[in-house]
């Protein structure tokens, strides 16, 4: 290409895209010069993300609190600077025995040759984060990229603006950019970010999105992780302590304001046991948020855009006649984007709010008639990223796991099988391909290499030509043994 061609190309890329291709070009060559870090190298990483967590755990508060309107403090240090920090903690105490050669059995008959998998730096690693954990979601990853000796590339949501800033400026602090670096933009920023040949590309946002970025990435061959969404079912049984299940399941929905992609979304209870289990939502719900106006407990809903959404969605169901609970009155709350916990009674099927994932505080409440019917509900959906459980009938709690399929299941709570480091996390199907967390992650972000360490008894030669009557002898001997 000549030269002038060359420059006015480059002169039509915006800055996020010349950024990206400058680091991303510094992080190959970086990884070219040191493509397997040691142990060592590795476990500094991790200290470096506990450490910026210590450091700047005030900072992400203050950022993520702005960014949202209102973001409850503690719901910030649970779910965001803890979590991301035991994820790290468990990648140190495992990580020696996660980069070892793991050996498998060899064929009697190539014995005594040996077989290894070998777990190998990817390369360069791209992750997509979303805004409703913006922290978490960025450098969870980032840890598992960086505990399998990858160089990693981070583009956080343009809804979370402060706190993509800060994340920028603590990993700038610890990390030099040919290790970690943060790339701030807006969607442009993310089409290019998508269009990177990476080793590897983690996203973490919507089906819909996660859709075309795989598209994206497809291009260069570059293989992905979509951690995705959709609308996660609760089963109440009708063997289940309901009145825990009702705390558990108004904990799960109002926590983040319903912005969590493993929300309870809906709840399918006995026909019968119906409205005793509204009540009792209700009542849970009320005695965790007294007064969501006056608490910064209660999260806002992140922009009017997404707001003005659920507002409607309620709006279409009350149009068409659905009965409506409100915990609490939002008449006064529009300036604070606060939505109350609004559950709404057996919803039409084909309503805005049965259709899309909700990712607010709605809570839907459908009678099923018998377990069956549950399964069959869930089936006739998309298969979901969580599930969630709740009885003491053992027979019917195997029939849910067995006959449904989601990325995930917490059995008599909501949430949390995503904290459980050793479980990998992941969706299925439309909620999602791949998974991270613990081993899983640090496999995800790894070549498992499988290399075969031939002996030097191998009895290979005795199968090579010219073939003649010695073939046949020691063909039937491998026979008999394979
Ligand atoms: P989103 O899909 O709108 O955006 C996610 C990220 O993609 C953002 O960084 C955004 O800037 C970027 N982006 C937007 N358009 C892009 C494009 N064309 N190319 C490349 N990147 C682009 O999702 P969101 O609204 O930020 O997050 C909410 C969704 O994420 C929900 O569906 C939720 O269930 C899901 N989610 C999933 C998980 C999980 O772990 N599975 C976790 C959190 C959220």
């Amino acid at each position: 290409m000549p030269a002038d061609t060359a420059r006015s190309l480059d002169a039509d890329k915006s800055e996020g895209e010349r950024e990206i291709e400058r680091i991303f070009a510094l992080q190959k060559k970086a990884y070219g010069e040191n493509p397997f870090p040691s142990y060592d190298r590795r476990v500094a990483a991790l200290d470096k993300i506990t450490r910026l967590l210590e450091v700047n755990e005030d900072r992400f508060v203050t950022a993520i609190n702005a960014d949202f309107g209102n973001r409850s403090k503690y719901e910030t240090i649970i779910a965001e600077v803890m979590t991301t920090a035991s994820g790290v903690k468990n990648a140190k105490k495992n990580l020696k025995k996660w980069m070892r050669p793991r050996g498998v059995a060899t064929p009697l008959h190539m014995l005594p040759a040996k077989s290894k998998i070998e777990p190998q730096p990817l390369g360069v690693i791209g992750i997509i984060a979303p805004w409703n954990y913006p922290v978490e979601l960025a450098l969870a990853p980032a840890a598992a990229a960086l505990a399998a000796g990858n160089r990693v590339m981070i583009k956080p949501s343009e809804l979370t603006p402060r706190a993509g800033e800060a994340m920028r400026d603590a990993i700038a602090a610890e990390f030099d950019e040919s290790e970690v670096a943060v790339i701030t933009g807006g969607i442009e920023t993310g089409q290019a970010f998508s269009e990177t040949p990476f080793d590897h590309l983690l996203f973490t946002g919507s089906t819909a999105i996660g859709t075309r970025v795989a598209q994206a990435a497809a291009k260069n061959l570059t293989p992905v992780t979509l951690e995705l969404g959709g609308k996660s079912p609760v089963i109440l049984d009708k063997s289940a302590d309901m009145e825990k299940a009702a705390r558990s399941v108004a904990y799960g929905k109002a926590f983040n304001a319903g912005q969590t992609c493993i929300a309870p979304d809906y709840v399918l209870a006995p026909t019968d046991q119906l409205e005793a289990f509204v009540e009792s939502v209700a009542r849970n719900a009320r005695e965790l948020y007294p007064e969501i106006d006056k608490t910064s407990d209660y999260t806002a809903i992140i922009s009017d855009r997404h707001f003005d959404r659920l507002k409607s969605m309620v709006e279409e169901v009350r149009d068409r006649g659905a009965k409506i609970v409100e915990v609490g009155s939002s008449n006064a709350l529009h300036p604070q984007r606060k939505l109350p916990l609004t559950l709404i009674i057996d919803p039409p099927r084909d309503s805005g709010i049965m259709k899309e994932e909700i990712f607010g505080p709605i809570l839907p409440i459908l009678p099923v008639a018998s377990p069956e019917d549950a399964i069959a509900h869930v089936n006739a959906g998309d298969r979901p990223l969580a599930l969630y459980w709740y009885g003491e009938d053992d027979d019917v709690r195997d029939q849910v796991l067995q006959k449904t399929v989601s990325g995930g299941v917490t059995v008599n709570d909501t949430l949390w099988h995503f904290a459980q480091e050793n479980l990998p996390f992941g969706g299925v199907g439309k909620s999602g391909s791949g998974a991270y967390h613990g081993e899983a992650g640090f496999v995800s972000f790894s070549h498992m290499k499988p290399v075969f360490y031939q002996s030097r008894f191998s009895s290979g030669g005795k199968l090579q030509p010219p073939f003649g009557p010695h073939t046949e002898k020691v063909l039937s001997l491998v026979r008999k043994i394979i």
